[in-house]
């Protein structure tokens, strides 16, 4: 089973579907085979032992001389009374209440000619589900993962001193003792290094900074590269592809002894002492 995407629950996601960019699915789209623009394929999601069909996904058209730098899009789209939406919204019953909720106070404000706001979940009630391939490239799985998991997750990871460097190393690795057989947190912890594992595969295991791939004359065998968490996993828990970044083990170093802050509108570095450093390579960001 390849991860295919990791998705926060919100008001999209409970009611029509998401977006997916391609460029993070390299090697899952060999086997999915492309869509040319605009064309649609159905496909099934497995969750929690069901299986539904009957979903859209979509290769979404948009002007292509007007955004000749827009990343390829697939949509992954359903109607709100179809069977999976309605049983994403009986899985989390907390989120569902708020954004009716939300929607409910929406439509009054509009109604008294106020103006609305996009609906963004509270961080003490965010879920995810996670997306992953099976034998048919048309058959999807999902995995949610609760607001609890994230808690405990958030607990156990509380007992390690934080500005550790190696801790994202720490946190992937299955050997390490302190971590029990608690299945939530294992599951996360596997959905972390799925999505880091996959990056580095896009990216060719080189170095988002300086395109180092280290190699020759040490080997090929072993991939020495990192997966860095912008905003701190410690604290965040954030384990979504855009949260993360494939370094060289000096950039890593780098960044964990500087801590530069990281404009995601310009995608650079930005140093305490006013240093600017870019990206060479970027598919994600
Ligand atoms: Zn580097
Ligand atoms: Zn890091």
């Amino acid at each position: 089973m390849d991860l295919i995407y990791v998705k926060d629950i919100d008001k999209s996601l409970l009611y029509q579907g998401f977006t997916i960019r391609t460029s993070l699915l390299k090697y899952f789209m060999e086997k999915f085979k492309k869509l040319s623009i605009g064309e649609n394929r159905k496909i099934s999601i497995i969750l929690n032992d069901k299986i539904y069909t009957d979903i859209q996904v979509i290769n979404q058209n948009f002007n292509r001389e007007k955004y000749p730098n827009h990343p390829e899009m697939y949509q992954v789209r359903y109607t709100p009374q179809h069977a999976f939406s309605q049983a994403l919204r009986i899985l989390f019953p907390e989120i569902t209440n708020y954004v009716d909720s939300q929607l409910t106070l929406n439509k009054t404000l509009k109604i008294q000619g106020r103006k609305t706001s996009n609906i963004k979940i509270p961080e003490n009630m965010r879920c995810s589900i996670a997306f992953y391939t099976t034998e048919n490239p048309n058959v999807w799985e999902a995995l949610p993962i609760y607001a609890t998991e994230f808690d405990q997750l958030k607990n156990k990871i509380a007992q390690y001193p934080i500005n550790e460097p190696d801790f994202e190393d720490l946190l992937l690795n299955d050997n390490t003792a302190h971590f029990t057989q608690e299945s939530h947190i294992i599951k996360i912890r596997k959905l972390n290094k799925n999505v880091c594992d996959n990056l580095k595969k896009i990216y060719g295991y080189r170095c988002q900074i300086c395109g180092q791939l280290i190699t020759t004359p040490y080997g090929n065998e072993k991939k020495v590269i990192d997966a860095h968490h912008i905003d701190p996993f410690i604290t965040s828990l954030n384990n979504n592809f855009n949260n993360i970044m494939i370094l060289c083990p000096n950039h890593h170093r780098i960044i964990h002894a500087y801590n530069p802050t990281f404009k995601l509108k310009n995608k650079e570095f930005l140093y305490p002492n006013g240093y600017k450093e870019g990206l060479l390579l970027n598919l994600h960001l």
